[in-house]
């Protein structure tokens, strides 16, 4: 049986990495996937932890050797899903979550229809620049270069599964919960379960 593959995606800025955070610090079924880039660590973010920090040469030879399940380019720098991890993980019936921008999550419900992409957004534009702006991660250049991106990728929306407006971070958690835990009840995924009623109901039929 295959584990659920929960895809967290959205703007920069819309509070994903939080979500993710809080979601498998409570269900610790989630098996999160650690991304490998050619962006530079921020300040405070650990290698093997926030992503796997490399080079463009040698990211570029990770997906020539098939090691990235999906990879793109984000303002500049690569972002790519190691392939090991999650077909692992999913076949040894284990849940994975992925937190991956617009076009990620495109290739992904591609190449697993049976993944759930959410689509996370504050409630407004203007929420969404004052988040990036309160990040303070970033200088104004690639703040409004993050916008832009989002304009783009508000195209995008309406092919989600799921869109979960991040008003209230504990809601925001409840909610994504919720719809794993759906998936995780459709039948295909519960096979075992389907055959042993249908065996024990065998002896009723006519
Ligand atoms: P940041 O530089 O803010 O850490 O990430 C920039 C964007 O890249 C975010 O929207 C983040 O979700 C996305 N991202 C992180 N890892 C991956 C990945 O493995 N694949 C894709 N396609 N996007 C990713």
């Amino acid at each position: 049986m295959q584990g659920v593959l929960t895809v967290i995606s959205g703007f920069s800025g819309a509070g994903k990495g939080t979500i993710v955070k809080k979601l498998v610090e409570k269900y610790t079924d989630y098996n999160l996937s650690i991304s490998m880039t050619s962006r530079k660590p921020r300040e405070g973010e650990r290698e093997g932890v926030d992503y796997f920090y490399t080079d463009r040469e040698n990211f570029e030879k990770a997906i020539a050797d098939g090691m990235l399940i999906e990879y793109n380019e984000y303002n500049g720098n690569y972002y790519g899903t190691p392939r090991k991890y999650v077909e692992d993980k999913l076949n040894s019936g284990s849940n994975v979550l992925l937190e991956i921008e617009v076009n990620g999550a495109k290739n992904i419900k591609r190449l697993f229809p049976d993944s759930v992409i959410i689509f996370i957004t504050p409630p407004t534009a203007d929420e969404l620049e004052m988040r990036l702006r309160k990040r303070g991660t970033e200088n104004e250049e690639t703040i409004m270069k993050r916008m832009a991106i989002s304009a783009k990728e508000s195209a995008e929306i309406a092919n989600y599964d799921y869109i979960v407006v991040n008003d209230d971070l504990y809601k925001c958690v409840e909610d994504i919960r919720h719809i794993t835990e759906s998936a995780m009840d459709q039948p295909h995924r519960m096979t075992e379960f389907i055959t042993g009623l249908q065996n024990q109901l065998a002896k009723y039929a006519q």
